[in-house]
């Protein structure tokens, strides 16, 4: 096995020691990106959310006046609170063959891979550009990557293609399952426990809701539903917070709840989320107004990623077969901003290192024989950047 550089691995440590958990700030990261660009005579752009606390970066390498390659990633990680991990999750520690902290597999290797080669993405000149396409707040709906799009199409020429950096062990996946993540609120009427007949329980009406949800889920794993490509091959509806009551002895005034479906089919998201408003209005709903007519149940679609489709035509999944030496193209069941991409009019595919099945756990790590894999295919891609014919091949497959 070759090794990784030494660069990447230090920049694995370097990004991996910001916290940048999606609840917080991701400038400080961004900003040291910046400085680090800037030293080599990058320009790069700040895209900033409404609060002003978190931003996007973009840069080009390489020719302004065509199109490239989107190399992109997300900064963000998912929380680590109240996981048993058995080190610092913001220091890089290796252990055997692995490293480990949040944000080794997902992402922040793979943008660490991209910075460690920009010395040698400088070293002679491009035919076709790269795009360092850096977000924030992917992990809570793909949010920051739409400043992305946004901007790419003001202007300046469209980038050809992307190749989210998402951990897929290396392997070229151009389809995914769309995210549609939603937050339920149900407002009850408190009462002692022991008066049912005179309050509302929102926690006992929420948990009849989520009861629905289930009936629906299992209806979905029927055969004419699924897809056989994803695993699991059917759409998913998923509880992932609920928040509710004040005591034992009251009857909960509040619960909320924040679930997600995730659909094999486009069409799913929408019936689901039909159907489970409908349950709440149609038979839940009188029910509680009966008792106290100010009750009653709110759901909203908080964020969207949509699917990643296979396309017949997809330059994105031509040009990573050919780098990762692969022949076969595979579908994965997690969200990621190619979606996002491919509606903006940019062909993605998802392509990086690493493995979802570490990614959000405690103790998340990488095999550094990934991280030489994914340093092996980014050099591979800088070579093809070079190639006199690389322009054409990007212009015919578009
Ligand atoms: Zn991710």
């Amino acid at each position: 096995m070759t090794s990784p550089s030494q660069a990447s691995l230090d920049w694995i440590a370097r990004l991996v020691g910001f916290d940048t958990t999606s609840r917080l700030s991701n400038l400080n990261l961004i900003d040291d990106i910046a400085a680090y660009l800037a030293q080599h005579g990058v320009a790069s752009e700040k895209i900033f959310d409404a609060t002003g606390k978190k931003a996007n970066l973009y840069a080009t390498i390489g020719p302004k006046d065509v199109g490239g390659i989107v190399l992109s990633g997300h900064t963000d990680v998912v929380p680590v609170d109240g996981q048993p991990w058995t080190s610092d999750p913001f220091k890089v520690i290796q252990r055997g063959e692995r490293l480990f902290g949040r944000g080794t597999s997902d992402m922040k290797s793979f943008i660490a891979l991209c910075l460690a080669l920009l010395p040698e993405m400088l070293e002679k000149p491009l035919s076709v550009p790269l795009h360092f396409a850096f977000s924030y707040d992917e992990e809570v709906g793909c949010i920051g990557v739409h400043g992305i799009i946004e901007f790419i199409n003001r202007g300046g020429p469209m980038p050809k293609l992307a190749i989210i950096g998402e951990p897929t062990d290396m392997q070229v996946v151009n389809a995914h399952k769309s995210v549609c993540a939603c937050n339920t609120t149900v407002r009850g009427f408190e009462a002692h426990s022991s008066a049912t007949h005179q309050g509302v329980n929102a926690i006992q009406m929420a948990a009849e809701l989520i009861a629905e949800m289930n009936r629906i889920q299992v209806e979905y794993q029927k055969p004419e539903h699924r897809d056989a490509r994803f695993e699991p091959p059917y759409t998913t509806i998923t509880v992932g917070e609920i928040h509710g009551g004040t005591a034992r002895n009251i009857l909960a005034r509040e619960c909320r709840l924040a679930w997600d479906i995730r659909s094999v089919k486009p069409e799913h998201d929408t019936v689901i989320l039909d159907a489970v408003k409908r349950y709440a209005a149609e038979t839940l709903e009188p029910r509680m107004k009966k008792i106290r007519p100010e009750t009653g149940i709110d759901t909203e679609m908080v964020a969207f990623a949509p699917a990643l489709l296979p396309a017949e035509r997809n330059p994105a999944e031509t040009l990573a077969l050919k780098l990762a030496g692969q022949n076969q193209t595979h579908a994965v069941s997690y969200g990621t901003e190619a979606g996002i991409f491919q509606i903006g009019g940019v062909p993605a595919v998802v392509c990086g290192p690493g493995n979802i099945r570490e990614a959000h756990k405690p103790d998340e790590y990488i095999e550094i024989s990934q991280v030489a894999e994914g340093e092996a295919f980014l050099r591979r891609l800088i070579a093809f950047c070079r190639e006199p014919g690389s322009r054409s091949f990007l212009e015919q497959a578009a």
